[in-house]
This record gives structure tokens, C-alpha cells and sequence, in this order.
């Protein structure tokens, strides 16, 4: 028999799941839309029977567990709790559901913490002890490793990096405060960026042709490509704010690397560069040049079901 580990990403539109092997191959995969469960226990009932259908192609296959990724997920308990992106209220015991449909051992966490979790067992993390995975996407999440373990907390949702305050009374954040680091530090706080750049700056730039909605962090990173100065000027500016944030975490835990990963660590060089310039002149002395900051070495395509299959093989290894 092969032990497989099913990693699910459970998204607020899709879902992705797919069987991993313990090198981190994606023996196989499959997606389908969240948005068509309204009701939790209906959801549990699919994702079942489409993990029962992948393990079915292959007769050696034997389930080892199912790691799972999701938004306000609670690695303690097993629960989503109050997510604003799912249409599931209130606090779902999902690991339990699943459990009751398939008997193997059941692990949730939010995304961020998943992702961390795929750098540490399958990606470029393998042999650090002490690190952070910064996730850029909409938002900006995080999952911290100190000491080779996971920082889940006392409540289950450690490793808000996202909110912690940057700016006091900045932009406003969906968590209801000000001034947090994901309203400047995301692919969303960059476009933010550029629009109050565009009305502050009078240069020409060829984003002002792009209507606000449909301004993009790939767009702005092409044009700062192009060396567009509004698009520079942002880049080097979300760099600078990401890069504060990164030495408050860097004081608190001393991790040896920082690695980057979502749509906005996309950008590569264009956002890296002014980081790593930021951390050389501003790091706090006793840490200085002792934190890399990396690619995710985790591909984008397949990294929410990896990351969240690594939560099992994690245990398995241990
Ligand atoms: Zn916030």
C-alpha cells in the first residue's frame, strides 16, 4: 500500500483537494465550488464522496489523513468559526463532520498557517527551524514556525501579522481597526496605493488609463517594469511599509528566513530588492543581515492543496 495524504483548500468560491504523496507530489486532483453548499453538512457529504472517488482510481492507495485549509479555521478545535467568506455561520466543527464520513485523522487551519506548513515539509523551509511564511494576496496572512513547531496560540488563530497596526489611524481593515499592515502590505494595499499615489503625483502614467476597479497588482507591476514612476514609487512604498512589518515580527521571533508567497510576491525582483534594501538600513541591530528574505519555493498552482496536505505528513513524520 502507498499512504496518501487528501489536502483540501476550502476557498469562499472554490474548493481544491487533491491526494499528495510524502514527496510532495500531487498524485491527483480536483475542484469544485463551495458557493454551491449553502449548508455545511452538504459540503461534507461531496468532499467525501470526491476523495472516496480519487483514492478509488488507485487500489494500492491508502488514506493516511486529510489535511485542510481554510478561512477563521481553528487548528484546536477543527472548526471554521465565523467566516466572513463562507456562507456557513457561526462555529462549524468541521473536522468532526469529515470524521463521521471518513475515519482518519482530521487537521484544520487557516491558509496562511498551511502554507508555512508546505515550505516546511516540501519547500524551501525543509531545514530551517525559525520562520515566517507572509501569504500576498487580498489580504495578508502569516504562518509563523518557531522552533520547528507551528505558533497556533492560546485560541487556535496565532499569526495575524495582518493586523498588526503599521499606520495608528490609517486605512481602514475588514477587521473594523486602523492602520493595519494587510491595508497597505497586499495586492489590495497596492492598488490602494497607486490610486492615491495617481491623485497626489502628475506624472503620466499609462495605469491612469486603467479604471480603479480593474487595477490589478500585475498590471502596477508591469508598468514599474516599464520603470513607470507612479508604479515605482508604489512598489517602493509597499516595500517599505511590508518591510517595518517584517522587522517588528523579525524582533519578536528572530526567524532565519522570511519567505514571500501570493500575488503580489509575484512582482519578484520589483518588491524583493526594496525589502531587502528596507531590512539592511532598518533591521534592528542584534538581527542584522540574519534574516532571508525568499521566494516561496511552493508553486502557486498547487501550493493551497500541498500546503494543507503537509499539515498530516507534518504529524506522520513526527
Ligand atoms: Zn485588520
Amino acid at each position: 500500500m502507498k499512504k496518501v495524504v487528501a489536502g483540501v483548500d476550502i476557498g469562499g468560491t472554490n474548493t481544491v483537494f487533491g491526494l499528495v504523496d510524502e514527496n510532495g507530489k500531487v498524485l491527483s486532483h480536483g475542484t469544485f465550488k463551495t458557493t454551491d453548499y449553502p449548508k455545511v453538512e452538504n459540503f461534507v457529504t461531496t468532499l467525501a464522496s470526491e476523495i472516496k472517488k480519487l483514492l478509488a482510481a488507485k487500489k494500492e492507495y491508502e488514506l493516511a489523513g486529510i489535511g485542510i485549509g481554510a478561512p477563521d479555521a481553528n487548528y484546536h478545535r477543527g472548526t471554521i468559526e465565523h467566516a466572513p467568506n463562507l456562507a456557513w455561520k457561526g462555529i462549524v466543527p468541521l473536522a468532526d463532520l469529515i470524521k463521521k464520513k471518513i475515519n482518519v485523522p482530521v487537521a484544520v487551519t487557516n491558509d496562511a498557517n498551511a502554507a508555512a506548513m508546505g515550505e516546511m515539509i516540501f519547500g524551501g523551509a525543509k531545514k530551517m527551524k525559525d520562520f515566517i511564511v507572509l501569504t500576498l494576496g487580498t489580504g495578508l496572512g502569516s504562518g509563523i514556525v518557531i522552533d520547528g513547531k507551528m505558533v497556533y496560540g492560546h485560541t487556535g488563530f496565532a499569526g495575524e501579522l495582518g493586523h498588526m497596526t503599521v499606520v495608528p489611524n490609517g486605512r481602514e481593515c475588514g477587521c473594523g481597526r486602523k492602520g493595519c499592515l494587510e491595508t497597505y502590505a497586499s495586492a489590495t494595499g497596492l492598488v490602494k496605493t497607486v490610486i492615491q499615489l495617481m491623485s497626489e503625483m502628475r506624472d503620466e502614467s499609462p495605469l491612469r488609463d486603467i479604471p480603479p476597479s480593474k487595477l490589478t497588482s500585475k498590471k502596477i507591476a508591469e508598468a514599474a517594469a516599464n520603470n513607470d514612476p507612479v508604479a515605482v514609487r508604489a512598489m517602493n512604498e509597499t516595500a517599505a511599509i511590508l518591510g517595518f512589518g517584517i522587522i517588528n515580527a523579525i524582533v519578536f521571533s528572530s526567524p532565519e528566513a522570511i519567505f514571500l508567497f501570493g500575488g503580489l510576491a509575484q512582482a519578484g525582483d520589483l518588491l524583493f530588492k526594496p525589502v531587502r534594501a528596507y531590512l539592511k538600513k532598518n533591521n534592528y541591530v542584534l538581527m542584522k543581515d540574519t534574516v532571508k528574505i525568499l521566494p516561496s519555493e511552493i508553486s502557486e498552482s498547487n501550493g493551497a492543496v500541498l500546503g494543507s496536505a503537509a499539515l498530516i505528513w507534518n504529524d506522520l513524520k513526527n
